[in-house]
């Protein structure tokens, strides 16, 4: 539930603290609060905040420098602009598909991906929420911290949740200046019932999957966290997370042996770490319903050593996956991108072709009518 600015590309990543989901979800509510009381006091009770019509007043709000993006032409440290400008953006119109209400929204981005999506939505619409969101799905693309730049567009078609998740996004898109192009993302899951994922419009998958035989979890219905996602400052989030109903069966990807399990169970609920001298890696599994494994037992590549859970400081089911250097705790890596696992993305299969581009002219035509 927090916002990643880090990007896949970074293979090997600085762990400081691991703030748990509840911490760095309160965080940048908290932040989403501030701007959202120094912004929409006296103006906001409904849906939507009314920008206010006195753009000078924002001048005098102090940002931290790490969440302001750096102006189109400077690639080099962001910067706040003088006076901030109101975002440009569309109202949420309301449709239903399935007899859920469908929300769109455009906007230009300004200063930071939360920062602009709280200046639309109120913290208690889930600003927060919908920009962790947004920048989760995001980071499959692009560094944001690096690539994201003022004035970029983005269109989301989404809807809203009753769970902790709050927002499902159906489909997003984002013109990169940066990168000189528009990225988009489409939900599908008519091919694989509870087991969906997104797109781009030619119908390949956006996130990468571990491969099989290695992967600590098979069945997942979404990545809800990569290592690096802003946590609090810098540093950010150690492992990868897998959200997994409480009872999946968690593996070890590789031979090694049990270091220790249920340490510091408070905080990491049932847990498991296990070592792999022969890669020079230790393996760490957290928030477990069950432990299948003891300390000092030997365990084979694809041994099944645990079953997910909820247990912890965690607010809802899923794994919490950890790839750290044996030599170095602090030294983390990206299961998608470190040399450790091999990944795969999906496709399409042809004979749901046809569903998938009727999903994509959908999801473009709410955003055109918006
Ligand atoms: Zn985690």
């Amino acid at each position: 539930m927090d916002i990643p600015t880090s990007s896949l590309h970074n293979q090997h990543i600085q762990k400081k603290n691991h703030f748990r989901l509840g911490f760095g979800f309160l965080f940048i509510a908290s932040v989403g609060l501030n701007i959202f009381l120094l912004f929409f006091d006296q103006e906001n009770n409904g849906a939507v905040a009314s920008l206010p019509q006195d753009a000078g007043m924002i001048s005098q709000i102090s940002i931290e420098p790490s969440e302001l993006l750096p102006e189109v032409p400077t690639k080099e440290v962001p910067q706040l602009a003088p006076v901030i400008k109101p975002v440009s953006y569309t109202v949420p119109s309301e449709k239903t598909l399935e007899g859920k209400a469908i929300h769109t929204l455009s906007f230009k981005v300004k200063s930071s991906l939360n920062y602009t999506v709280c200046k639309i939505l109120t913290r208690e619409n889930g600003c927060a929420a919908l920009s962790a969101h947004l920048g989760r799905l995001m980071a499959w693309f692009m560094d944001i911290k690096k690539s994201m730049r003022n004035g970029d567009s983005l269109n989301v078609v989404y809807q809203q949740l009753e769970g902790p998740e709050q927002f499902k996004i159906l489909k997003l898109s984002y013109k990169s200046q940066f990168f000189g192009k528009t990225f988009e993302a489409y939900y599908f899951d008519e091919f694989d019932q509870g087991n969906g994922g997104y797109f781009d419009s030619d119908g390949n998958e956006i996130a990468k999957r571990i491969v099989e035989a290695q992967s600590p979890i098979r069945h997942y219905k979404e990545i809800t966290s990569l290592p690096g996602d802003f946590r609090k400052k810098a540093g950010g989030h150690s492992g990868t997370d897998f959200k997994a109903e409480v009872g999946t069966p968690i593996y070890s990807g590789f031979a090694g042996k049990v270091l220790r399990a249920n340490w510091n169970v408070r905080a990491n609920g049932y847990c498991v770490e296990i070592d792999h001298p022969k890669l020079g890696i230790k393996t760490l599994y957290l928030h477990l319903s069950r432990v299948k494994v003891k300390r000092g037992q030997t365990i084979k590549a694809g041994q099944q050593i645990a079953e997910s859970g909820n247990t912890g400081r965690t607010f809802a089911p899923h794994l919490h996956y950890e790839i750290q250097n044996r030599k170095n705790k602090k030294a983390i890596y990206n299961p998608f991108t470190s040399k450790y696992h091999k990944s795969y993305t999906r496709n399409i299969p042809p004979q749901h072709q046809q569903a998938f581009q009727k999903t994509v002219n959908l999801f473009n035509s709410m955003i055109k009518e918006s």
